[in-house]
C-alpha cells in the first residue's frame, strides 16, 4: 500500500512548485495514456525505487464563504487524518508569520511525522535566515529551493525515512477489489450496508487502525468480492465536509487500493466539482468504474428522457472517456443494488480482456486502411501491426508505426474507440501505443 504524503502550508510558499518538482518525473510518464489529464494537486512520486502518492492541498479551491484562514486550517487538519507524512512548508524570504504559528499549532499535535520545509532558501545566506523557524517546535527547518530544486533531494532522502514500511495486503488474485467512492453524504455507506446487510458502517474502529484501508471479503449474492473499507466512509468529520478535497482526501487510499471504483452520486444533486475530483483519481489511477446515480427515489420524474438527460449530462462531464455503466440505484430501497454488484464484477473482467493478434489485426487493419492517420509534412503514416501486450494492469495496444510521432491524440482515440466498439472494454481504462516499426 502507497504512503500517502500532504503538503501544507499557507498560500504561496511554493507548495505546488515543491509538488511540481517532487511528482515531475512520474506524470511525464503517465500523461502518455490517453484521456488521462495532469492534476496538479495529486501526484505520484518516486525516489531511490520507493513510490508514494503526494497531494498538494493547496491545489484545491478554498470557498468563497468560507473564512480563508479557517479553512486552511481545516485542509491541515483533514490532510493529517489521512496522510502518512505531512511536509509543512514554510517561506524563508518572507519569514515567520502568524499562520505559520497557527498551522504548527495544529501539526504539533499530531502523531505523524511531519517535516518542516523552508522554502525558497534560494542561496546560501539564507540558509541562516532559516533558523528562525525553530520556534515553530517541529524539529530542524530543511532548506530547499523548489524553484532550482537545491536541497530536494535530501529532502526526499528524509521523507523515505519516514515513510511506513509497505505492508504486501493479504489479498487473493482473481477476487475484484471493490471501492465505493463519492462526495459526502452521496450514500456510501447506506449502499455498502445494502451490499452486506448489516450496519457495520457504525462500528467505530479503534485509534490507529483507521487510516488503514481495510480489505473485507464478501460472498454474497453469488459474489466473491472485497471492499476496499476506508476510515473515509467510516469516520465522518462534519466539521470540514464541505471542504471541496475533503472527499479526495478520503477516498484516495480506498481508489488506490482497488480494481474497480463504485463512484456514487448524488441524483437530487448532479455531479459536481467534488465528483470531477473523485473522477479525476479514478482515471490517475487507472481504475475500472461504475457510476452509480444513488437516491433515485428520490427523483420523481423517471421516464427514459430523464435517464437519457441524466446519462449524457455525466458522460459529456467525463468525456473523453465515456465508456462506463450508469446505474440508477437506490441505495434505501435497495432497487438495482444487485445490478450494481453485477456490473461491478463484469466491468473487473473486462481489465482481464485478451485479444488475440491475429483477431486484432484482421479486425482494425481493415478499419485503419479505411481511414488512415492524416499524412503529415508530405510523409504518409502507415500502420502495419497491432498486437495486445500481455500482463499489463489494464488492456493495452501496441500500434506499430513508420512514423509513430506524427501520431496524434485524436488518431489515438480513434483507434481506443474502434477496439471498444468490437470488442468489449466497458468501463475500463485502455492504453493506446504507438511505437516505431
Ligand atoms: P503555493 O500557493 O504555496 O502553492 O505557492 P506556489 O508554488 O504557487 O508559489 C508561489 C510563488 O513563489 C510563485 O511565484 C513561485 O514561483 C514562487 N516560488 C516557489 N518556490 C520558490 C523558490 O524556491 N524560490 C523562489 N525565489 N520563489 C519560489
Ligand atoms: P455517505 O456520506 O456517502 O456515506 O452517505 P450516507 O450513506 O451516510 O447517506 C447520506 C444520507 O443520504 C443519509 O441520510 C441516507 O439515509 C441518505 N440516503 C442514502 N442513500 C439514499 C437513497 O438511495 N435514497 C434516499 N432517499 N436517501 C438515501
Amino acid at each position: 500500500m502507497a504512503n500517502l504524503v500532504a503538503i501544507v502550508g499557507r498560500p504561496n510558499v511554493g507548495k505546488s512548485t515543491l509538488f511540481n518538482r517532487l511528482t515531475k518525473t512520474r506524470q511525464a510518464i503517465v500523461s502518455d495514456t490517453a484521456g488521462t489529464t495532469r492534476d496538479r494537486q495529486y501526484g505520484k512520486c518516486e525516489w531511490n525505487g520507493r513510490e508514494f502518492s503526494v497531494v498538494d492541498t493547496g491545489g484545491w479551491v478554498v470557498k468563497s464563504d468560507d473564512i480563508f484562514e479557517d479553512a486552511i486550517r481545516k485542509q491541515v487538519i483533514v490532510a493529517t487524518e489521512e496522510a502518512d507524512v505531512v511536509l509543512f512548508v514554510v517561506d524563508v524570504q518572507t519569514g515567520l508569520t502568524d499562520w505559520d504559528q497557527d498551522v504548527a499549532t495544529i501539526l504539533r499535535r499530531t502523531k505523524l511525522p511531519v517535516i518542516l520545509v523552508a522554502n525558497k532558501t534560494d542561496n546560501n545566506d539564507q540558509i541562516y535566515d532559516a533558523a528562525e523557524f525553530y520556534a515553530l517546535g517541529l524539529g530542524e527547518p530543511q532548506c530547499i529551493s523548489s524553484a532550482t530544486g537545491s536541497g530536494t533531494g535530501d529532502l526526499l532522502d528524509l521523507v523515505l525515512t519516514k515513510l511506513k514500511p509497505e505492508v504486501k495486503e493479504d489479498v487473493e488474485d482473481g477476487i475484484p477489489r471493490f471501492a465505493v467512492v463519492g462526495r459526502p453524504n452521496a450514500g456510501k455507506s447506506s449502499i455498502i450496508n445494502a451490499f452486506i446487510g448489516e450496519d457495520r458502517n457504525i462500528v467505530t474502529e479503534i485509534a490507529g487502525t483507521t487510516r488503514d484501508s481495510i480489505y473485507t471479503r464478501y460472498d454474497k449474492f453469488g459474489f466473491d468480492f472485497y471492499l476496499v473499507d476506508t476510515a473515509g466512509i467510516r469516520r465522518k468529520n462534519k466539521v470540514s465536509e464541505d471542504l471541496e478535497f475533503y472527499s479526495v482526501m478520503r477516498s484516495i487510499r480506498a481508489i488506490e487500493n482497488s480494481d474497480v471504483c463504485i463512484l456514487m452520486l448524488d441524483a437530487t444533486r448532479g455531479i459536481e466539482a467534488q465528483d470531477m475530483n473523485i473522477f479525476q483519481l479514478i482515471q490517475r489511477n487507472n481504475k475500472s468504474l461504475v457510476v452509480v446515480v444513488n437516491k433515485w427515489d428520490l427523483v420523481e420524474n423517471k421516464d427514459q428522457a430523464v435517464i437519457k438527460t441524466f446519462e449524457n449530462a455525466i458522460r459529456q462531464r467525463m468525456a473523453p472517456f465515456v465508456d462506463f455503466p450508469i446505474i440508477f440505484a437506490s441505495a434505501l430501497t435497495k432497487q438495482r443494488i444487485f445490478k450494481v454488484l453485477e456490473t461491478a464484477k463484469e466491468v473487473y473482467l473486462n481489465r482481464k480482456a485478451h485479444v488475440g493478434t491475429s483477431k486484432l489485426n484482421e479486425v482494425m487493419l481493415p478499419l485503419i486502411e479505411a481511414y488512415p492517420p492524416p499524412s503529415t509534412k508530405g510523409k504518409y503514416i502507415k500502420i502495419k501491426y497491432c498486437t495486445q501486450l500481455p500482463n499489463t494492469q489494464i488492456p493495452s495496444f501496441v500500434f506499430y508505426a513508420n512514423l509513430p510521432q506524427y501520431i496524434k491524440e485524436p488518431y489515438r482515440r480513434f483507434l481506443e474507440n474502434k477496439i471498444r466498439d468490437n470488442w468489449s472494454m466497458h468501463g475500463c481504462p485502455i492504453n493506446i501505443f504507438i511505437r516505431q516499426k
